[in-house]
């Protein structure tokens, strides 16, 4: 049991020991949250969460897409619970399909029974490969529900779905961040995303390999930034979906380029085949969040980036496998 306190605020954080979770269960701590964290270490780690220690922080180790029952108050529910990294969820489709429905609607269930406000973090994926660019909230995807990301994409617009029916026709208080590409610290090296691949090869002095001919372009927000939008987003009235992200678009090889000035490489780049459905444009229109919560993103790339390679170069990334 988390031990009580009647004027502190309780979280419960889904997908409390993976990369963005473990950041957020960090915050909540830091500022004054009992923090109760529920996750099923399929792309998760302890080791994310290990540094957390006292009597307002609690692990427990569950599967959503099984019922879930908290003898806790709640106030407030993060529901990050997913495969999130293209390796992990085409390697877990099945698992990922479930826990955006089952498991969001577990959560959400739960969150009713509590009275709690229920953030779902969302994604960008959901604008599919997109023909509106940058992405506003307003611009409906273009989504191929039967190719290799489907399974990701349509869980999460299937968890948006449920979590508008639960608002609209339970009352339930409930928010949708739509996240955008975010980095930092505790990113598994070989979670195929592009920073952390990219990092891990410079580090090694191995060539960097961009998919295609790298002009598919990105935006990069560093996990202290988004994890306070998160916040802010989840301390707010707002119901419709917000954007997270960095608006400071770049193409693949221009981020290829920064990680080997930002980390003193030497490392060449090469070109590899562009993987099937990869989106050719990515960046967010943050008009809203801007608006509705006074947010924007601080930390720029070269710093968000000298931050990471510090945390990797610390836990010894394991360049031998690479
Ligand atoms: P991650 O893989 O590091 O974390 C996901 C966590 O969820 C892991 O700890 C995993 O073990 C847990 N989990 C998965 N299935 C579960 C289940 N059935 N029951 C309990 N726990 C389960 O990924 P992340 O990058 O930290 O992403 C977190 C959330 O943010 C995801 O919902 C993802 O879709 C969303 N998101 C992340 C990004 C990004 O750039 N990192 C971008 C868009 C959206």
């Amino acid at each position: 049991m988390l031990v009580y306190h009647p004027n502190v605020a309780t979280a419960l954080v889904t997908g409390g020991a993976g990369f963005l979770g473990s950041h957020l269960c960090d915050f909540l701590v830091g500022n004054g949250y009992r923090v109760l964290c529920v996750d099923n270490l399929d792309t998760g780690s302890l080791a994310n969460i290990d540094h957390i220690r006292g009597e307002d922080f609690r692990f427990l180790n569950h599967d959503l897409t099984s019922h879930v029952e908290i003898d806790e108050r709640l106030d407030v529910v993060f529901h990050l619970a997913s495969p999130a990294s293209p390796i992990d969820y085409q390697r877990l489709p099945l698992q990922t399909l479930k826990v955006g429905s089952y498991g969001t609607h577990n959560t959400l269930g739960l969150a009713k029974n509590k009275r709690a406000r229920f953030l779902l973090a969302s994604t960008s994926e959901i604008y599919g490969d997109p023909l509106m660019h940058p992405q506003s909230e307003s611009y409906w995807g273009n989504v191929n529900p039967i190719g290799p990301r489907g399974v990701y994409d349509e869980a999460k617009r299937y968890a948006e779905a449920m979590t508008m029916a639960y608002h609209r026709q339970q009352g339930l208080d409930t928010c949708i961040a739509r996240i955008f590409n975010t980095y930092g610290p505790r990113m598994r090296p070989h979670d195929g995303r592009a920073i952390p691949t990219f990092l891990r090869q410079a580090l090694a002095s191995k060539p960097l390999t961009v998919f295609g001919d790298g002009s598919q372009t990105r935006s990069f927000c560093y996990v202290d930034d988004l994890v306070r939008g998160l916040y802010l987003l989840a301390e707010s009235g707002e119901h419709l979906p917000v954007n997270l992200g960095s608006p400071v678009e770049m193409s693949l090889l221009e981020l290829a380029q920064t990680v080997i000035r930002v980390g003193g490489s030497s490392s060449e780049i090469v070109f590899e085949a562009l993987p099937v459905d990869d989106p050719q444009v990515r960046q967010p229109d943050i008009t809203r969040a801007r608006q509705i919560l006074g947010w924007q993103p601080e930390v720029s790339l070269e710093d968000g980036l000298r931050r990471t390679i510090a945390a990797y170069s610390h836990s010894a990334v394991d360049s031998a496998s690479v």
